[in-house]
């Protein structure tokens, strides 16, 4: 049973957003930049963030060459250029807010491993960079061939190599941790623990039931608006919507001695990804090998995912290398039948801001900065 204490100062809010994910709290952080007395309440299911922002490998990426020449089949050439802009807009907002220091950004590029199969590709490099010329001013990708040999790849599997110099890397851990104290210093509640069950839309707010399991009752919250940042989660509210979810799995080795490689990699059209942390590897992808088995929301590994992952670690990223696996984990990510995020008013106190694909990381500073313009309009 609730106090009226309780009653009076801990369930009315301005803003609730349900999910303390990157955009969730982007979302939260936008809003209290622009609204400093606002009484802004995030509920999380998890002890932590519990999806795809303290799971993924920590790349802050603007697209691979052949991601963007796979996209420009599907989308018009301003639709890529502005699904690019987003992204980079996105990694530099965040690096703002934070600092590069906080969430250990490192500027060592981009490069993406050219197999037979790619080669296509390098006869478009000069298009794609005149394409996204106006947005960077410079070239953005660079043939860096010389560099198969000394990274130490395989020269028989990685026919070529592309630097993007506009890439980089951070610290998933500590941004995500900074990011939550961000938002707590400047007055947002965040409780942990909180399973959003339902909400209702009612004529001047919204009501958001929790489960409260100590005292074996519903708790409702009020606030005017409503933000749902769950991502993949999110079709226990809305079955209708156009989301899947879709598993990402990484691996870590141990520290390997004279690691000859810096920087974050892409290859096989993106499906693989790996970077140097410190002087470890960071490996993830392979959903392309079961795409119905890694459509799910499930937080786990497979063994035919990471024994594939450790096998090509072993042909073409550290051949004649030992190491050592330290540590697996999993993540998920939500995906569409585009690539564009959704993030709409379902109703007029209630606003979606989900399903992030591959880029939330990127574009998950934006997108709070997108719902805040909304909410507060
Ligand atoms: C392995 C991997 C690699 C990736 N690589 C990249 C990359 O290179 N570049 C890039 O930009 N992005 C990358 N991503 C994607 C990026 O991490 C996501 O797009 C982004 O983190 C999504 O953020 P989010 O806040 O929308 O969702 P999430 O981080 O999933 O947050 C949603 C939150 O909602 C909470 N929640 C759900 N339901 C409820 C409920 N009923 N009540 C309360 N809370 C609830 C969940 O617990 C979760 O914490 C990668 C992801 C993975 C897993």
């Amino acid at each position: 049973m609730l106090s009226f204490w309780e009653k009076q100062s801990f369930l009315n809010y301005d803003y609730i957003i349900i999910g303390s994910g990157i955009v969730g709290l982007s979302c939260a952080a936008s809003i209290i930049e622009k609204k400093k007395k606002a009484k802004v309440l995030v509920l999380e299911r998890g002890l932590f963030p519990t999806g795809a922002s303290t799971k993924n490998a920590g790349f802050a990426c603007t697209g691979s060459l052949t991601e963007i020449l796979a996209d420009l089949k599907k989308m018009t050439e301003n639709q890529v250029i502005g699904l690019v802009s987003e992204r980079n807009n996105g990694l530099q907002k965040l690096r703002k807010r934070l600092g590069d220091k906080t969430i250990d950004f490192q500027p060592l590029g981009g490069y993406e491993l050219i197999s037979e199969k790619e080669m296509y590709a390098l006869s478009e490099l000069e298009k794609v960079n005149t394409l996204l010329k106006p947005l960077f001013r410079r070239e953005v990708y660079q043939l860096k061939n010389n560099k198969i040999k000394s990274f130490g790849f395989d020269k028989n599997l990685v026919k070529a190599l592309i630097f993007n110099q506009y890439e980089g890397q951070i610290d998933t851990g500590k941004m995500m941790k900074n990011l939550l104290q961000y938002v707590q210093e400047r007055g947002v509640t965040v409780l942990n623990h909180t399973e959003v069950t339902a909400f209702e839309e009612q004529n001047d707010g919204v009501k958001v039931s929790v489960s409260n399991q100590l005292a074996n009752e519903n708790i409702k919250f009020s606030a005017q608006k409503l933000i749902i940042c769950t991502n993949a989660f999110t079709k226990r509210f809305f079955p209708e919507l156009d989301i899947v979810a879709g598993r990402g799995q990484v691996l870590i080795t141990e520290p390997i001695k004279n690691l000859k490689f810096k920087g974050t990699f892409h290859f096989d059209e993106g499906y693989y990804y790996f970077r140097n942390y410190e002087n470890r590897v960071i490996f993830g992808g392979g959903r392309n090998l079961d795409f119905e088995g890694e459509d799910t929301s499930e937080i786990a590994n497979t063994h035919l995912i990471i024994n594939t992952l450790e096998a090509k670690l072993a042909n073409i990223i550290l051949p004649k290398q030992k190491f050592d696996i330290a540590h697996t984990w999993a993540g998920i990510m939500a995906f569409g039948a585009d690539k564009q995020p959704i993030i709409q008013f379902h109703s007029p106190h209630i606003l979606l801001a989900v399903r992030m694909g591959g880029m939330g990381v990127a574009i998950g500073s934006q997108v709070g900065e997108k719902v805040s313009k909304m909410i507060l309009a």
